[in-house]
């Protein structure tokens, strides 16, 4: 049975800082993002975590023994196929790529643009704090690039797996994780 809930990802309204020295001023950027109100399928957000994790089982982490899987379902796929991957790692260090990108571009590669929800499970580190288990860096822009960049109409959600047996999962979106994401406007 499918239910859909309604859910509020509240707003963020970090003030600008601005001190002035005899040089000029500092200014220490603030970040405002809109409060966003979304529906979540939350049958596909189950099932999108567990394809994260099994899709962890087939990660090639020799290196750091970090396994990493992810799941993503796009907006612009009207087959609503769920594209799922694992982290890849290489002896020269910097090759690696993570689950999230893996996932990502393959949903890309076949047209997508928008994503709907994308799933990360980091099932060596469940229980350790959400910078251990929601994506890094590189991940957040790559997902951006995939996101609808203005964020009062952008849908699209990261849903990061826990430990916590009576939480699903952890819901965020790019804006909250990533609210100064590079844009070339060029
Ligand atoms: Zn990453």
């Amino acid at each position: 049975m499918s239910e859909t809930i309604e859910l509020v990802l509240p707003a963020l309204n970090i003030p600008d800082n601005v001190t002035q020295t005899a040089a000029g001023a500092l200014k220490v950027p603030g970040a405002r993002v809109p409060e966003k109100r979304v529906s979540l399928d939350v049958a596909l957000a189950q099932d999108l975590i567990a394809h994260a994790r099994v899709a962890a089982e087939s990660a090639h982490a020799p290196h750091s023994h970090f396994h990493v899987g992810a799941a993503v379902v796009m907006a612009d796929d009207p087959s609503g196929t769920i594209f799922s991957a694992a982290n890849i790692e290489n002896s020269s260090y910097g090759v690696t790529v993570c689950g999230e990108r893996n996932a990502l571009y393959a949903a890309a590669s076949k047209g997508f643009r928008r994503i709907r929800y994308l799933a990360v499970s980091t099932v060596d580190s469940l229980g350790s704090p959400l910078s251990e288990r929601s994506p890094c860096g590189v991940c957040r822009q790559a997902i951006r690039e995939f996101t609808d960049q203005d964020v009062s109409v952008d849908e699209a959600l990261i849903l990061i797996d826990t430990k916590d047996p009576d939480i699903l999962c952890e819901v965020m979106d790019i804006p909250r994780l990533l609210p100064h994401g590079f844009t070339f406007a060029g």
